[in-house]
């Protein structure tokens, strides 16, 4: 039998334990983790996660600051911003959401933020950190991943793990801590030449791909633990559409030992590891020990 991983069920259980972390933090050191996130632009879909990680966010008992600028902000506009947001002693988390419009440099952005309120784990500082195996903040989809696999998994150490997809926000951080929990990693990419049968290696499949129900059931190893990040949203009966993973979960889940399903896999547990983040850095912040 497939075993079908609840990432919703996971991700209730990790925002639930925030919650208690926030009300300990809040009664015991009178401390209120706080979130800002910053949108740029009118984008639909990031429209839709800025208003779930707020809403969420309050309902952990933190703070949540939502800025929201016109799409024809300049980069020097949003660094400003940036850098009040660095200075501001009530936020301990800023998250700017990507993408961001043409004319601002991503990069620029993402490195001017301070690192230690980087709960995305994308500042180049942090991203050094987890490739040197001493980790400070971790990007969260990722992050989320490792508690599926953890949960999932009784033990990862020296199975063979194939990350499918090497962006810099997925599949090379998934890649960096699979690596720091003693799995052996292969990560593939566009280029790699018999992508089903590296993929058929693998115990542990990550599927970051971006292209709709691509990794089908003939190139899973029976038993293997399958991970799919893929959002895609294809065509569906009467003009309506539907989100589908970059794994073809029918022919997938009837020879995976363990599958996630795509909506309720790995998407609940981003926005749960970004207040998770949240919560360590304000204990970073106030010097106070964190373990969750
Ligand atoms: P990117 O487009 O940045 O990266 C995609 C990667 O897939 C690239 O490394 C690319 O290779 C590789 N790739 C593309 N086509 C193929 C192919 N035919 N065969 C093998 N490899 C291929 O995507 P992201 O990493 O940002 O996101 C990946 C997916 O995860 C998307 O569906 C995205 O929506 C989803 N996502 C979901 C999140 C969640 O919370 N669940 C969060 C973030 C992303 P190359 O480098 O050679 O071009």
């Amino acid at each position: 039998m497939t075993d079908i991983i609840d990432g919703k069920a996971i991700a209730a259980v990790l925002r639930e334990k925030v919650a208690v972390e926030v009300a300990s933090l809040r009664d015991d050191h009178d401390l209120v983790p706080g979130l800002a996130v910053v949108l740029v632009g009118e984008d639909p879909a990031s429209q839709v996660y800025v208003r779930n990680k707020g809403k969420q966010t309050v309902a952990c008992g933190m703070q949540s600051f939502e800025h929201k600028l016109a799409p024809t902000t300049s980069e020097a506009e949003l660094l400003q911003l940036v850098h009040q947001l660095n200075s501001d002693p009530a936020v301990h988390g800023i998250l700017v959401q990507l993408p961001l419009p043409d004319q601002i440099d991503t990069h620029a952005v993402i490195n001017a933020i301070d690192p230690a309120k980087d709960v995305d784990g994308f500042h180049l500082s942090n991203v050094g950190l987890l490739a040197t195996g001493t980790p400070r903040l971790v990007p969260c989809t990722p992050l989320g991943c490792m508690i599926l696999l953890q949960q999932t998994m009784e033990d990862l150490s020296g199975k063979q793990a194939v990350v499918v997809g090497r962006s810099n926000i997925v599949g090379k951080p998934m890649a960096s801590l699979l690596l720091a929990a003693h799995c052996t990693v292969t990560i593939a990419h566009s280029r790699t030449q018999d992508l089903p049968g590296v993929c058929r290696n693998a115990d542990i499949l990550i599927a970051a791909v971006g292209r709709s129900q691509m990794i089908t059931g003939d190139w899973v190893k029976p038993g293997a633990v399958v991970i799919d990040v893929g959002i895609n949203r294809i065509d569906a009966q009467e003009g309506k559409t539907r989100l589908v993973g970059d794994v073809d979960f029918d022919s997938v889940s009837k020879v995976a030992g363990a599958v996630t399903p795509v909506p309720g896999g790995v998407g609940p547990m981003t926005i749960a590891c970004l207040l998770r983040n949240t919560v360590q850095a304000a204990c970073s912040a106030s010097s106070l020990p964190f373990s969750m």
